[in-house]
């Protein structure tokens, strides 16, 4: 019998806990800090914004953290996801290595973040809340939310930067179909945003001020918080059904892979997809490869410096300590918009750290050059986010033939590429360019960071 191109699981098959890597890291991440009193943050601080069991999941140190059968049931109208053996790609490349890849993008919002948006909606409703604002640059977290909260008959409000609510209507009449109410920001419902639009009225927005609308009107209206899709402990942790499954996929096709790979934008679906393979190395003595991969145009991973920094652009959030090129790092305007983030989670930075995850920046004419080949191959388009892995898998395989190996790889396809075919079209019309970053704009986010703590 030939290999199979899906290795599936069955409903019952999904896994029943999320693991949570804090419990098995040789060394402790280091705690936020208040950016006045440079002191570590605690539960209470957060508590205007976050559910107290989501707060609880960012500090546990319990190894598995059971997912409520709520959650479990609704994973199941796309969970498990497939894992493909990607059979038509490996004989493009020509190559004696063996490539799977896990797809999220059969999720309802066509990418990983409903995995977190349904378990951050779920604690939120058991807490009593009854609406969750946030942002979207890009759109695919404020999709994912807004079909979160659907799914519990919460509200949800969006509010989006100005120029993705322009230039991406129909991410915004998604959110619509699943009840959202989407606005543009800067808005005039809050005092951030008047202040921003009295004094530039045609501003095109920035992730910084839609972050802090949602975040002023979570503070301050009741049964109202708000949700981070990203970089976050939880969200990484929610995250980490896509390894689980993972694990029990390749031993149903009686492989283990040598390395794993996923882009990263804050983190969230690299470590879904690693976490449970690191277990592996961390328990079982296993040696299995986790490449992280950035875009050369954002590398805080490869060219950053670890220490303490804000987690948004606007400074509201407390001091985490991270790779970052700084919160005013202002990333050139390529098209993978979910890999434009200044800074790397802090579970991520603390593995990287400890050298117990690898990292590689790749150039986006490389990534589209990547993601097409492997379309025309495997017959799915790929978001731009995610032609960063496959870059990465293409550089693997080459270094394979060239040692005369045949690695088993794994790689995240964390989402489609169907609402982003502008991308594909500006790469096909030479539009594209690479972005060759200089010492100076290396340093450019990173010297109003003087006064915090570097590590
Ligand atoms: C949001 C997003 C990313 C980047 O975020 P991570 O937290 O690093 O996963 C990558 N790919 C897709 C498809 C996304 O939607």
């Amino acid at each position: 019998m030939s290999a199979p191109y899906k290795i599936l699981l069955t409903e019952n098959e999904i896994p029943r806990n999320w693991y949570n890597i804090q419990a098995d890291m040789p060394n402790p991440t280091l705690p936020p800090l208040h950016p006045g009193t440079k002191q570590p943050v605690g539960p209470q601080d957060l508590a205007p914004l976050f559910p107290m069991e989501l707060i609880k999941q960012e500090v546990s140190k319990e190894r598995f953290i059971e997912i409520p059968d709520e959650v479990r049931e609704i994973y199941k109208l796309w969970r498990p996801t497939p894992m493909f053996r990607a059979h038509r790609l490996e004989k493009l490349l020509d190559t004696t290595a063996k490539i799977y890849y896990k797809y999220e993008g059969v999720s309802p919002s066509g990418s990983h973040k409903t995995n977190t948006a349904v378990a951050q909606a779920y604690y939120n409703k058991m807490e009593g809340v009854k609406k969750i604002t946030t942002e979207t640059g890009a759109g695919q977290w404020g999709t994912a939310l807004s079909f979160a909260c659907n799914m519990f008959g919460m509200e949800c409000d969006v509010y989006m930067v100005r120029i993705s609510y322009d230039q991406k209507p129909y991410r915004k009449a998604i959110m619509n179909s699943y009840g959202a109410n989407v606005y543009a920001s800067p808005s005039d419902r809050t005092q951030a945003g008047r202040n921003i639009l009295a004094s530039d009225p045609t501003t095109s927005g920035s992730l910084g001020i839609a972050i802090s609308e949602a975040i002023e009107m979570a503070v301050q209206n009741d049964h109202t918080k708000y949700a981070l899709g990203s970089v976050l402990n939880h969200v990484l942790l929610h995250q980490t059904i896509i390894g689980e499954e993972c694990l029990l996929q390749m031993e149903k096709a009686g492989d283990f892979p040598d390395v794993v790979i996923a882009p990263l934008g804050g983190g969230s679906n690299f470590a879904g997809i690693s976490f449970p393979f690191l277990r592996q190395n961390l328990l079982h003595g296993k040696k299995v490869r986790a490449v992280a991969v950035e875009p050369a145009s954002c590398p805080k991973l490869t060219q950053g410096e670890f220490r303490y920094d804000f987690g948004d652009s606007a400074g509201y959030t407390p001091l985490l300590p991270m790779y970052t090129l700084g919160h005013n790092f202002f990333p050139a305007a390529i098209h993978a918009g979910g890999l434009r983030y200044h800074g790397a989670s802090v579970l991520c930075s603390q593995l990287l750290r400890d050298n117990l995850i690898e990292a590689v920046a790749i150039q986006q004419l490389e990534c589209f050059e990547a993601g097409v080949a492997f379309a025309k191959a495997e017959g799915i388009i790929p978001a731009p986010e995610a032609t960063h892995g496959i870059a990465q898998v293409f550089r693997e395989v080459q270094k394979a033939k060239e040692e005369g190996t045949s690695p088993t790889i794994l790689f995240n396809l964390c989402g489609h590429g169907f609402l982003d075919m502008q991308a594909y079209q500006d790469y096909f019309d030479g539009k594209l360019h690479d972005h060759v970053l200089t010492q100076e704009d290396l340093k450019s986010g990173i010297k109003d960071l003087a006064d915090y703590p570097k590590i």
